[in-house]
């Protein structure tokens, strides 16, 4: 049976390629120099098995996910990924597991050119958990309560393809599913976008539990609401034709794990801004989340997931 540190070594420990990082794995801390004019910005998150993952999912999958959500976190805040920490409690030891894990995991931090400078390694029921952290310059992060009346509330790519993919994967039949799985399994976290935003946007949000509960996130920080247009939501043709199949238009404004971001953003700065988004709202003074519907305006009360709740 291989030993925790030999699993570390074997599986974990790789060049480090970040210069701001002065120690990696291998001490009782790392150890991390951040650059004049920059502040740090941490965020953990973790996925337990049967509440964020099904007991077969596949652990590439899973390797890259658990990255993917963390960064995202980063992206929503317009932090550039730095480096994460890892903490893995395994039932038992398997290496292929492990190797397909790992696997999952260095393909993306290798894209962004992050590295894991640490973590911890214990046994017990299947918990993955990572902390990133990244960096943005002083004073420019983008805040949940930073949201003005009048702001155009926008979202990268489509919303609802990782909830079809969840459907799917609970038996809905999709003609197209490659798409919707891929999303709900390896979700693209936004990084460039979030960059991008930087000095044009005011609040930003990754979508991690739905359009709809999220937003409520920045309008109850920003002491604003808002008013969305189900019409100008972007969604994709299998989302649509899901929408047609079952009736569900809710799906897309409440299901999780798009990981795209909704930011609010000045008419006149929204312009400025180089990547292609979508317009799907304004903020205004009269608080709470309202959606237009062919030109009916009602309220939306749908709120987010919460593990405490019954
Ligand atoms: P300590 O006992 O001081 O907490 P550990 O023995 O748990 O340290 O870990 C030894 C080294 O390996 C530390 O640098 C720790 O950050 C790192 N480490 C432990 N588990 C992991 C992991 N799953 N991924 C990456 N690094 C890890
Ligand atoms: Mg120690």
């Amino acid at each position: 049976m291989i030993s925790e540190f030999s699993l570390i070594d074997r599986f974990f420990k790789r060049q480090i390629v970040n210069k701001p990082v002065t120690l990696g794995i291998g001490d009782d801390c790392a150890l991390l120099s951040i650059p004049q004019g920059y502040e740090l910005a941490i965020t953990t998150d973790s996925m337990v098995e049967k509440i964020h993952f099904f007991a077969d999912c596949d652990p590439y999958d899973l390797g890259y996910k658990l990255l993917a959500v963390n960064l995202s976190d980063l992206a929503s805040m317009g932090a550039k990924p730095l480096a994460v920490t890892l903490a893995l409690t395994l039932p038992k030891v398997d290496e292929s597991w492990l190797t397909q894990f790992a696997a999952g995991f260095f393909t993306l931090a290798e894209l962004y050119q992050i590295d894991l400078i640490g973590g911890d390694t214990t046994s017990g029921p299947l918990t993955l958990t990572v902390q990133a952290l990244g960096l943005v310059p002083k004073g420019q992060a983008l805040r949940r309560s930073a949201a003005k009346v009048g702001d155009l509330i926008c979202v990268t790519g489509t919303l609802g393809d990782a909830g079809l993919g969840l459907r799917i994967k609970q038996g809905y039949h999709c003609l197209q599913p490659d798409v919707a799985l891929k999303r709900f399994n390896r979700p693209d976290p936004q990084i460039a976008f979030g960059q991008a935003l930087l000095g044009a946007a005011n609040a930003c949000i990754d979508i991690s539990d739905g359009l709809a509960g999220d937003l409520r996130h920045i309008l109850e920080q920003s002491q604003v609401g808002a008013s969305i247009d189900w019409e100008a939501l972007p969604l994709s043709v299998e989302v649509l034709r899901f929408i047609e199949d079952t009736g569900d238009w809710h799906m897309p404004l409440t299901a999780g794990d798009d990981y795209e971001l909704c930011f609010t953003v000045s008419l006149d700065k929204a312009d400025a801004i180089c990547f292609p988004y979508t317009k799907i709202g304004v903020i205004e003074a009269e608080l709470g989340l309202r959606l237009n519907k062919l030109g009916n305006i009602q309220p939306f009360e749908v709120k987010g997931f919460e593990h405490f709740s019954k």
